[in-house]
């Protein structure tokens, strides 16, 4: 059987390598980090996934938390106004529900299942030099380490990165204790509070190591008011500040959070990257192909919450594309072709997240308070979250989104 090496066990690496592992693929797995290293580590993503993308996991049996994990059943837009109310406020509703479930459980337990199936695990932060000796031995070598050093070994395509510097600074608090939203208590969404120039608030419920959580998310324009968390070291004083942002930018949800406690020492995350697009295929000094998985290839900033979707939908779609390759060499037409299936979907990702960083013109104020108005547009921009090529539609083009909105009040 065809030999495959994927460097990196997050969502699109693990997910990958066991759904090779099930379609009888020798897969070798490498990672920087034990399950349990991760497990008791710090959080990395806050991971909120779309109907779709749990959908592959799904399809391959990994949706051991599908019964614990909260059901995110909205998606809601708040938009901050000058005397600290909010000038916007809706909920849309998903057609499936979300669902977050804290990498370091999912990481974890993919990686065990992984190993307790025959699969070669190997504990080892892979260099540029590790791969040139191992590529000689796999049929193919994946790369799906993140934003890890290795992405060094892919090009930037400037071409579709329109940023070269962040856009946000970031900072997570997992936190129990949050109350109810009381604008629709009987059913849990994913918030997102934006505060016009200044940033936006995410707040979601997750499955934690400890049970279910809420994720408080700050996503900060850099150099502004919420650019305030570097060098922040102590958890106590991350949720603090956290807090203290929410009292001054988002009174209504700090109102539901006045009790709130870190669930864990490791439940806290902050730092920054510039969204990015690369050239997927890797050249390695000795002459080896290696191609780039999710993140590596194709990293948005986490405002538009699609990484870990898009790290499944990696997956998904390379996994049919070796599938289908049979027999024949993993060359570099077969990698430039099996990226560019992914490409299909992420173009739209990255396009849409990328537009959602800048401030937003005309036509989408007016889309986001018709919203407030009108619930199918509400409802459509909240499915959006799940099929970004949506946006396509109704998003960008100032004619189409008035041709929309007029579509919708007409109806
Ligand atoms: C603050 C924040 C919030 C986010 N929120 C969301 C959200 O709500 N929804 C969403 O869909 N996405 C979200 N994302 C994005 C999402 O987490 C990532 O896009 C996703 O995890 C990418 O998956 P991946 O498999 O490409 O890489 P990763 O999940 O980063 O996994 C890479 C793995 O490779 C390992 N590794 C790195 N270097 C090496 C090496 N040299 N050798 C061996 N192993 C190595 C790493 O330790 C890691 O385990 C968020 C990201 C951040 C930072």
């Amino acid at each position: 059987m065809r030999k495959i090496l994927i460097v990196g066990a997050g969502q699109s690496g693990l997910q990958l390598a066991l759904g090779l592992q099930s379609r009888g693929y020798e897969v070798t797995l490498m990672s920087n980090r034990t399950a349990d290293e991760i497990r008791s580590g710090r959080v990395m993503s806050t991971q909120c996934m779309f109907d779709t993308a749990l959908q592959h996991e799904r399809d391959l049996g990994l949706d051991f938390w599908e019964s614990q994990a909260p059901r995110i059943e909205g998606l809601g837009v708040s938009v901050a106004g000058p005397d600290s109310g909010r000038v916007i406020d809706w909920v849309g509703k998903l057609d499936g529900y979300a669902q977050s479930v804290d990498q370091r459980v999912k990481m974890a337990g993919w990686m065990e299942t992984f190993a307790q199936r025959g699969g070669q695990l190997v504990i080892h932060g892979a260099a540029v030099g590790d791969l040139d000796y191992f590529s000689r031995s796999y049929d193919l070598v994946l790369v799906a380490a993140g934003k890890g050093e290795l992405v060094s070994m892919f090009g930037r395509d400037a071409a579709r990165s329109p940023y070269s510097e962040p856009q946000r600074a970031l900072a997570v608090a997992y936190v129990h204790g949050l109350g109810p939203r009381p604008e629709h208590p009987d059913f849990d969404a994913v918030r997102c509070n934006i505060v016009p120039g200044v940033g936006e608030l995410f707040v979601m419920p997750t499955l934690t190591t400890g049970g279910r959580a809420d994720i408080l998310f700050w996503e900060g324009v850099p150099g502004g008011p919420l650019d305030a968390f570097q060098g922040v070291k102590d958890p106590a004083e991350h949720l603090s500040l956290t807090l203290e942002l929410m009292e001054k930018f988002t009174p209504w949800e700090y109102a539901r959070a006045t009790k709130v406690e870190l669930t864990d020492a490791g439940g806290t995350l902050a730092g920054r990257y510039a969204p990015t697009v690369r050239n997927p295929i890797g050249r390695l000094p000795g002459g080896g192909l290696v191609l780039g998985v999710a993140d590596v290839v194709v990293a948005n900033d986490p405002i538009t919450g699609q990484g870990s979707n898009s790290a499944s939908k990696c997956a998904a779609a390379y996994l049919a594309a070796i599938v289908e390759r049979g027999e024949q060499p993993f060359d570099e037409e077969w990698m430039q072709g099996a990226f560019d299936r992914y490409w299909q979907t992420a173009q739209h990702v990255t396009k849409w997240t990328n537009a959602m960083l800048a401030p937003p013109p005309e036509h989408v104020l007016n889309l986001l308070g018709a919203a407030g108005q009108l619930q199918p547009i509400a409802d459509r921009f909240a499915n959006g979250f799940n099929d970004p090529s949506d946006f396509e539609n109704f998003f960008f083009d100032p004619e189409k989104t008035n041709a929309y909105l007029a579509s919708v009040a007409g109806g």
